[in-house]
């Protein structure tokens, strides 16, 4: 039997239950329909299961879009201080981590149920597991054709996320719908991911598979570049950790990363200064400033022999040796891909929607919220926050 509601969310992750949330408590009739077989899933898993729900310092800054002024109006409208005290009412315990991060001192789990019981406060229909097979217009309503019946809607609101670990059910149904009501679509690609290395350049680098430092990394110029001081960590394919994480949403492939392995220390100037008391050789030196085995292998890499004394070696090579460490310039190969990054780039163009009501400007009814539009936050609780202030703004402007 047909069923018709005000709302219909296809998507029950953070921005769709958000929205559903926020609609049904204004008093709309919603349905909140999703193919996975277990709630928010991206939830659950996220913040190694703490849930690093939010960041303190989230400013638009933080956020990657061909518009970077498009998220403005939502972050301001529902900020981190709105989420926290959200959580506060739920009596959830978090703390804050490194740099504004906040994680549940629990589990993820208490994010899931927080907005389940936000839903059945607005008294939220669900459609659990059930998938969308084709969406339509029929007059001025939105008719969904599910494998649990058809469903007609006034409103409808796709957030059913990016690309990113489709394993555990992340599709391109946003940028399909999208595309079928003529939207235009910033080609997706993975974000807040590994970077692989190859070559046989590479090769001295794969054995120092595990060892982790704090860096400053950098790609890109002008408005596209992206710099970062957070760890990093070699693995055996590549580089990981916070930094790689990071500049990887600004790396365009082809494009080299510039590494500051010891951001503190002018290396070239050091050991030029230093020649005439520096007694130690080389090897030992550098194994004061870093981990011994990376230390051997970036000497070994960059042809120095770790037995030579300082005080025998030309002021050409100490600078060579500088640039090494301090500006070391490096081509990633590719990255992970969907398989492991955490957001994915990209998605439904901006211009496309109302940054007050994230409705489509050109298809009246249609909204667009959380990671399947073209808004991508850093690493650090960024996203959730964006998922959660446009499931805000668009759920308060349904009507
Ligand atoms: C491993 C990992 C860890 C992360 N950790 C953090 C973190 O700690 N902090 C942070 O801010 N961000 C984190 N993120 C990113 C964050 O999870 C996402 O940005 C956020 O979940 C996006 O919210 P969303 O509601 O737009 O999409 P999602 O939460 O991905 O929800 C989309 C929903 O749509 C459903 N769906 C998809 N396709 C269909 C379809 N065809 N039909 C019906 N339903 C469909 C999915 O089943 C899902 O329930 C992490 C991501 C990953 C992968």
């Amino acid at each position: 039997m047909t069923k018709q509601y005000d709302v219909a969310v296809i998507g029950a992750g953070a921005a769709g239950m958000m929205c559903a949330a926020v609609a049904g408590q204004r008093g709309k009739s919603v349905v909140l329909i999703d193919h996975a077989g277990k709630l928010a899933e991206k939830i659950r898993i996220s913040g190694g299961g703490r849930c690093n729900f939010t960041n303190l310092g989230a400013t638009p800054a933080n956020f990657l879009s061909q518009n970077p002024h498009f998220c403005k109006s939502a972050l301001s409208r529902y900020t981190p201080q709105d989420f926290l005290s959200l959580i506060k009412r739920y009596r959830i315990g978090y703390h804050e981590k490194h740099k504004g991060q906040l994680f549940c001192d629990s589990s993820s789990e208490d994010i899931i149920d927080m907005l389940k019981s936000e839903c059945e406060l607005g008294h939220v229909t669900w459609r659990m597991p059930c998938a969308v097979d084709a969406v339509g217009k029929e007059g001025e309503l939105f008719r969904l054709d599910t494998d649990s019946g058809a469903v007609l809607a006034r409103q409808l609101v796709i957030a059913t996320g990016g690309l990113s670990i489709p394993k555990i059910g992340a599709t391109d149904f946003a940028y399909r719908i999208a595309r079928q009501f003529d939207l235009d679509v910033i080609a997706p690609r993975p974000g807040l991911v590994p970077l692989t290395f190859d070559g046989a350049g590479w090769q001295a680098f794969a054995e120092l598979s595990g060892i982790a430092l704090e860096v400053e990394v950098e790609t890109g110029v002008k408005k596209q570049k992206g710099y970062f001081l957070e760890d990093l960590l070699f693995t055996h394919r590549g580089l990981s950790g916070p930094a790689i994480l990071q500049i990887s949403s600004y790396w365009q492939e082809g494009a080299p990363l510039v590494l500051n392995l010891l951001p503190q220390i002018d290396v070239a100037e050091t050991l030029i200064e230093g020649k005439s008391t520096l007694k130690k050789n080389l090897g030992n030196l550098l194994a004061q400033w870093l981990p011994t085995r990376l230390a051997d292998g970036l000497l070994k890499a960059n042809g120095f022999d770790g037995a030579a004394r300082i005080a025998d070696m030309q002021d050409k090579q100490l600078r060579a040796l500088g640039q090494a460490l301090n500006g070391w310039s490096i081509k990633p190969a590719g990255s992970e891909g969907y398989r492991k990054a955490e957001v994915t780039l990209g998605g439904v163009n901006t211009k496309e929607l109302s940054q007050q009501s994230m409705m489509a400007n050109k298809v009246p009814g249609l909204h667009f919220i959380g990671e399947a539009v073209d808004v991508t936050g850093w690493l650090g609780g960024y996203n959730f926050q964006w998922a959660w202030a446009s499931g805000v703004a668009a759920g308060n402007a349904l009507n």
